[in-house]
């Protein structure tokens, strides 16, 4: 089949080299210049697992195409897939206005009916919002063409973009006309990912807008969850890890998605949670357990910073902290909304310096935090402990899970570690001779405090 993507980020991309392996034609579109430059030589500019391959292999086989020019793809396709970034906006709805700059661009240029197909992850009634803006603007033309505009949800993982696309574990179409052209299409054209069992559901377009937010949100939901408990476990003497295996054994809950931790981060979770807020007040009807779900995340960026208050007794003034991790998980460089930053903010603004270091994610740091005097950006994990008094880690990449301890010792000029991730067993740090900070950790408690 002939497709347009149009905005070619994390998920763009990878959804157009997907397709286009399977012998699609795919032409990709996006205003970033640049972007487009370096994709057209094969330089992806974003880490993903196993993408860069992809991508050069479509492009030297022809199926894949770049352009800043929208009406070269529009042209000859037949389905047209909306990409690009839903921001949020300053009162936390997902600000529209590059998915309907894309439905006025369909509407201005198109001549011949297409599908369209919302990717991005819009509220309920966009897909109508960009059907009005695309025959607003035909009507501008004196165009009257049929144009089916369908919801088709991504729920791709970042670190394992490639794979989830190739192997998704639903397809979700949403069309209030689910015997037409659109959905035959699109069954067609996601035939190749369907093969092991049937993964697609067909729903109406506002319930597939509803099911990307309630997704995330239900995933948001777990980790807030866990680590409300792991900050009560901490108080009352418990370890959080065992209490995580001991309700993870319940296959009601299961062990997925409730790790603790220093809160979730990246370009979706935060959002999306902020984005369903906002839908609920314009419903009247506040989501309340959302809200308490975004500002447990929000306090739970602060604690990393908080150990370390505790670790120098309020004295970061003149200190050097180490820091581990800067993407927003391990597998991506993607810094959105990242727990790294939250806490190299607050240590900066505390007058502490930082050494931070990250397997993909330096690229990207220069960007968030280049501008920041008080960070020094460092070629090695081992580097980035030199002359430091503390290390604080932010992201559980797998580099990170064995280290050589003893040298983490005497690089720093005093062993205290602060761990966002739960990556180390207290009571071996403290053998170790550790002063080890962990979420919800029982021994964390005993550090802090070891009277208790
Ligand atoms: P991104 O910021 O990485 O990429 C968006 C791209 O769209 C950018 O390259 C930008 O230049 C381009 N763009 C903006 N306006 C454009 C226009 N008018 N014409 C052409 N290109 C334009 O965003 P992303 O992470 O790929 O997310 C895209 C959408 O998918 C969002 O709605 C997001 O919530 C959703 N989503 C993201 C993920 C994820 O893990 N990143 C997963 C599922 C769904």
């Amino acid at each position: 089949m002939r497709v347009a993507v149009i905005g070619v980020g994390y998920v763009g991309l990878v959804q157009a080299a997907v397709l286009a392996d399977v012998g699609n034609k795919v032409t990709c579109v996006d205003i970033n210049q640049a972007r487009i430059n370096n994709l057209r030589q094969g330089i992806v500019g974003i880490y993903e697992p196993d993408l860069d391959a992809l991508v050069r292999k479509n492009v030297q086989d022809n199926h894949l195409h770049f352009t800043t020019d929208i009406t070269q793809a529009l042209d000859d396709c037949e389905i047209i897939f909306i990409a690009v970034g839903t921001p949020p906006g300053e009162d936390g709805s997902a600000d529209l206005r590059h998915v309907l700059a894309v439905a006025d661009s369909i509407g201005n240029y198109i001549s011949q009916p297409k599908i369209v197909v919302n990717k991005s992850t819009v509220p309920v009634g966009t897909a109508h919002q960009v059907q009005q803006h695309i025959q607003t603007a035909l009507r501008a033309r004196n165009i009257s063409l049929d144009i089916e505009v369908v919801s088709n949800p991504e729920f791709l993982k970042e670190g394992c973009a490639v794979a989830d696309c190739m192997r998704p574990e639903r397809i979700i179409i949403g069309t209030d006309n689910p015997q037409g052209l659109a959905c035959e299409l699109l069954k067609e054209l996601y035939a190749p990912f369907n093969r092991n069992h049937d993964k697609l559901i067909v729903m109406d377009v506002r319930s597939a807008e509803l099911t990307k937010y309630a997704a995330n949100c239900m995933l948001a939901t777990k980790i807030s969850f866990m680590n409300e408990m792991a900050n009560l476990a901490e108080l009352v003497g418990a370890d959080i890890e065992m209490v995580r295996k001991g309700i993870g054994s319940d296959s009601r809950i299961g062990y997925q998605f409730i790790y603790p931790g220093c809160g979730y981060g990246g370009s979706c979770f935060p959002k999306d949670v902020k984005a369903l807020i906002r839908t609920g007040e314009q419903q009247s009807y506040p989501l309340q357990l959302l809200q308490a779900v975004d500002s447990v995340n929000e306090r739970q960026k602060t604690k990393l910073f908080n150990y370390l208050q505790q670790a120098f007794k309020g004295e970061l003034t003149g200190k050097t902290i180490a820091l581990w991790g800067l993407a927003f998980k391990p597998n991506t460089d993607d810094m959105r909304e990242a727990s790294s930053l939250v806490v190299i903010n607050q240590l900066t603004a505390a007058g502490a310096r930082v050494q931070a270091y990250d397997p993909k994610a330096m690229e990207e740091a220069q960007k968030h935090i280049g501008a920041n005097s008080a960070v020094h950006l460092m070629g090695t994990k081992e580097a980035c402990l030199q002359g430091a008094d503390a290390l604080v880690i932010c992201t559980e990449w797998q580099q990170f899970r064995s280290p050589d301890f003893e040298q983490i010792k005497q690089l720093l000029s005093a062993p205290i570690v602060v761990d966002g991730r739960n990556l180390y067993e207290p009571a071996r740090m403290k053998k170790r001779g550790f002063i080890y900070y962990a979420i919800g950790r029982g021994e964390s408690v005993f550090a802090q405090n070891p009277s208790r």
